[in-house]
């Protein structure tokens, strides 16, 4: 008797005072739109991740927000279609119907259609609790031909990139303090995601290091031609060297917090081509699901990037310095986690390499093997790491044994990252 009753005293406590149990929601930041160069509907796309278990998702087309009257001809929306099958258009008529889908025939006698807005098409898939959509936008600025994009996380407006100063780290800073400018403007927690480093090898290892101002970066981005792996000519250039690199100059160097890595999947393609969704996301743990909690659980670093590993739990124990994990097992998989830092007496040494033809700068920098050092391995579903005070900072790497759902190559495997800590 009094176990129970005591246990509705504390659900009756727990909703006097609002407090929820936080929970793990499971989001993607990137994605594109016929709003910008992606190929379907922005609420053909929402369908898709609702369908496929994701609780947020942010639409987040380039330079622009889905407002406003936007029409396109019914032939431009058939032509950005990569792949072959039925058309575009059959497709979106079949999923909501006659009524739903606007059409005229302009002037020179073609067939046009209308983006429908954001605030039209958010409350047929926004359930409290369950599927929320965070507005958003890619701001592409560029260094002349240097692309330049970060993702503006829970936007009120649409906001200008900033582009051509005089060099590609003035550009990153200029936007990303335009952005933190938009938060405070409106009153809302606003994040910003430096994205692909690697797509037209636009950003080294000290370009992420040394504009303090960004926060986050992509860790891992699935559209095919972005390079999470590097280039084997161009030193410390895949995302993972990347991170370390930058976490290291930032910590060691500049006493300044380390970048938290995001995942995403910055779809274009829902046709079957290309960047098709569901390579990347994140995990995030918050108190509920709206854009501001789960802002800021980011903004926390209470989140995970995942390529296709679920963990149940990861968490860090200030007092005892311990980097806890539980990995969500599927049957007949095994999971290898590193955990990877830097220790504070590493050897600064570094060799400048050139790089080939195409790249933006003339040499990279390599660094020592002390930099992003593995620190421990473990087999275990619930592995663990103690630090001992001697690191910079700490983080994880869990491996499958297994591909993901959606490989972007035959041989990847299957991967989350979790945060640094202990810094
Ligand atoms: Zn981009
Ligand atoms: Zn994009």
């Amino acid at each position: 008797m009094f176990p129970f009753r005591l246990s509705l005293v504390l659900v009756c406590l727990a909703s006097l005072v609002g407090a929820a149990e936080p929970q793990w929601f499971k989001g993607n930041t990137h994605t594109h739109s016929l709003w910008s160069d992606g190929d379907d509907f922005p609420e053909m796309i929402t369908g898709w991740y609702v369908k496929n278990g994701y609780q947020f998702l942010g639409l987040s087309d380039h330079n622009t927000l889905a407002r406003g009257e936007r029409w396109l001809t019914e032939e431009a929306v058939e032509k950005k279609r990569k792949s072959i099958g039925r058309k575009v258009m059959d497709k979106y008529r079949d999923r909501f119907g006659p009524e739903w889908v606007q059409t005229r025939t302009s002037p020179d006698g073609k067939p046009e259609v209308k983006l429908r807005t954001f605030e039209e098409f958010r409350p047929m898939f926004e359930k409290p609790g369950q599927f929320l959509l965070i507005e958003s936008e890619e701001v592409s600025a560029g260094m002349q031909k240097v692309p330049i994009h970060i993702n503006a996380i829970n936007v009120a407006e649409a906001i200008e990139p900033i582009k051509d100063l005089a060099t590609v780290r003035e550009v990153v800073r200029a936007n990303m303090q335009a952005i933190a400018e938009h938060a405070l403007k409106h009153g809302r927690p606003v994040m910003a995601h430096l994205n692909h480093p690697n797509f037209r090898w636009a950003l080294t290892a000290e370009d992420l290091a040394h504009v303090v101002e960004d926060k986050f970066f992509e860790v891992y981005n699935g559209h095919p031609i972005v390079y999470n792996d590097g280039h084997p000519d161009r030193a410390e250039s895949s995302m993972d060297r990347l991170w370390d690199v930058a976490n290291t100059i930032r910590i060691a160097e500049l006493k300044a917090a380390p970048l938290f890595g995001m995942g995403t999947d910055d779809a274009h393609n829902y046709h079957g081509a290309d960047a098709s969704p569901g390579r990347g996301w994140v995990m995030v743990r918050a108190e509920k699901l709206d854009p501001n909690a789960i802002v800021e659980a980011m903004q926390r670093g209470d989140f995970y990037a995942s390529s296709g590993v679920t963990l149940n739990d990861v968490r860090f124990d200030k007092a005892s310095k311990t980097l806890q994990i539980t990995i969500a097992p599927e049957p007949g998989v095994t999971y290898t986690t590193q955990f990877i830092g830097t220790r504070k007496g590493y050897d600064r040494a570094v060799e400048k390499v050139p790089t080939p033809e195409g790249d933006n700068v003339p040499f990279r920098l390599r660094y020592s093997k002390d930099v992003g050092a593995i620190l421990a391995t473990s087999d275990s579903l619930t592995p663990s790491y103690t630090l001992t005070g001697d690191e910079l900072y700490v983080r994880a790497l869990i491996t499958s044994s297994q591909a993901p759902q959606n490989p972007l190559e035959p041989t990847q495997k299957a991967k989350a990252w979790t945060q640094p800590v202990g810094w």
